[in-house]
């Protein structure tokens, strides 16, 4: 039967419990243990996919269709377990749940309360499908204290008493500031979180405080004291040079041991980490470097493209080599054709990323014929491969007012809005003014590769599965006219109906694909388009 390790955050937010609960994942799973993130997210949204990405960072998108927190893509990036629809759950899907029952009269007359109707639900969440696991790591958003994420608490503290210390551990991740006047850590914070945290009926196993500093050992010693943890179990977390180093420098901390310990289990092997330290040989030596410019409309905040920035990372390990990201403003950026040249002739590559609406469009198809012209290696992806077709359309198939509907009426839609589809389960309909939560074509499909195309050939198989996030589509009445301009469609779904990616046989490297590879790339195994991709920007760096 699972165990469960609760891991909640105190002090300030942004400590990456993400990144921790994904690294103590990688290191029981490297000891041979099987493993399950799962995230609670005590927001009122019932999922993050209607948030714009500078609340929130990215949406990430799990192969059964969820639209998830960007943690889930850690989870599978340190993993390689394919996160689903029940690894993610906010306070507003429990609600939803609730009152639907609710209404229905499911409660037979009872009157329905945060506990234990709530809390119920949290641990059910908890518990679901865990049967086959050794690890069930639940990482509770938020900070401790805040009003939003008492439930979650209190139903942590629930399971710990039914299930019992021995299947139950608690991970609370704080942060030592270093108070640069008086050259000290303080433990004063952290102090202070474990009381709170106490308050609530959670007693921490295992602290995990983040820090700047060494942490010295009488200040440990001290946590330990007041907090009520013994000394091995205060681990310090010292900022890493990558996150993928991480993992290694938790293990060396001692934090494997220590949750081990805790459970009373045998911590004497050694956990296999030679996956980690090829990462980390690669990531510190590497033998060359290439700049990427990506076009797109949320470059201020770099978590909106968070696995996009990994996969192109992964793309130089695959390469043995340091990918610098330029990040370009597609609004502003594109007010003449010299100020586009003047920015992308730098690039060793270009990259369009996914998005959604019509602002910085033009400045995402002047830099996809930029690419095309040019002949400098150019990456489509989502809304990114749509505005190749709008380029190809416009300028090499004398479709001069090509466009997509998603930017208003057009005479032209060689993009536009899909409102049914296949799918295993049948035939799905959406309505054209529906609500925005949850309408898009979402999750894992097939596609079907042309057998001599470059995509066939850099994934090495005709049929493909890929996770798709997007309501408009590449209108096939337009192929016949693309090619013709040299667009080729080499890929489509499975009944030839929808265009999954296009690519250019006249050009290096010029791939544009409907879905998100991205999501799927992990350090230890580079998605093959990103291994490419990054190759093609470093054969086009010794050409400039
Ligand atoms: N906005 C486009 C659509 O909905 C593309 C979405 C995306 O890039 N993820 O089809």
């Amino acid at each position: 039967m699972a165990r469960f390790i609760f891991i909640t955050g105190g002090v300030v937010s942004s400590l990456g419990k993400g990144l921790m609960a994904a690294s103590l994942a990688a290191l029981l799973q490297a000891r041979g243990y099987r493993v399950r993130i799962r995230k609670f997210d005590p927001y009122l949204n019932v999922d993050p996919g209607t948030m714009s990405p500078y609340q929130h960072g990215e949406v990430y998108v799990t192969d059964d269709g969820a639209e998830t927190d960007l943690d889930l893509g850690h989870y599978e990036r340190f993993t390689g377990v394919s996160a689903r629809q029940s690894d993610n759950v906010t306070s507003g899907r429990i609600y939803q749940t609730i009152i639907q029952k609710e209404r229905r009269g499911d409660y037979l007359g009872a009157t329905v309360q945060v506990i234990p109707h709530v809390t119920d639900a949290i641990k059910e969440f908890a518990k679901a499908e865990t049967d086959d696991l050794d690890f069930v790591l639940c990482e509770i958003g938020g900070t401790v204290g805040d009003i939003e994420s008492l439930p979650f608490i209190e139903a942590i503290r629930q399971l710990r008493n039914e299930l019992g210390r021995e299947r139950t551990l608690s991970v609370h991740v704080t942060l030592v500031p270093y108070i640069a006047a008086a050259g000290e850590l303080k433990t004063k914070p952290t102090q202070h979180s474990v009381r709170e945290l106490t308050s609530l009926g959670i007693q921490p196993d295992v602290l995990l405080c983040r820090c700047e500093h060494p942490l010295p050992e009488n200040e440990r010693a001290k946590i330990a004291a007041f907090c009520n943890v013994r000394k091995e179990a205060v681990i310090p977390a010292l900022d890493a040079k990558s996150i993928y180093a991480v993992p290694l420098q938790y293990h060396a901390e001692g934090l494997d041991i220590e949750v081990l310990r805790a459970f009373g289990l045998d911590a004497s092997g050694k956990p296999d980490l030679s996956r980690w330290e090829d990462i980390i040989d690669r990531q510190s030596n590497p033998e060359g470097e290439v700049t990427i410019g990506v076009v797109g409309k949320y470059v201020g905040l770099a978590d909106a493209y968070k696995s996009l920035n990994e996969a192109l990372t992964h793309g130089g390990l695959a390469n043995r080599v340091k990918v610098n990201i330029n990040w370009i403003d597609a609004e502003l950026f594109a007010q003449s054709e010299a100020e586009i040249a003047a920015a992308l002739e730098p690039m060793h590559a270009i990259l369009v990323p996914g998005g959604f609406g019509e602002r910085g469009s033009e400045g995402k198809i002047a830099s996809v014929k930029f690419a095309r012209e040019r002949q400098v290696p150019f990456f489509g992806i989502c809304l990114g491969m749509q505005m190749a077709c709008i380029e190809a359309a416009r300028n090499t198939a004398g479709i001069s007012n090509a466009s997509s509907t998603e930017f208003g009426p057009t005479d032209e839609p060689v993009v536009g809005i899909i409102t049914e589809w296949m799918t295993e389960e049948g035939l799905q309909k959406r309505e054209v003014g529906g609500d925005l939560g949850g309408t898009m074509r979402l999750g894992a499909y097939d596609a079907k590769l042309t057998g001599n195309s470059h995509v066939a050939t850099i994934y090495g198989s005709t049929e493909i599965s890929e996770r798709h996030r997007h309501r408009y589509e590449v209108n096939a009445r337009y192929k016949a006219a693309l090619e013709q301009g040299g667009l080729v469609f080499s890929g489509m779904s499975p009944d030839g109906e929808l265009p999954e990616i296009v690519e250019r046989p006249d050009h290096p490297w010029f791939i544009g694909v409907q879905f998100h590879p991205e999501l799927k790339s992990k350090p230890f195994a580079p998605h093959p388009l990103f291994a490419s991709f990054v190759e093609a920007a470093l054969r086009q760096s010794r050409l400039v």
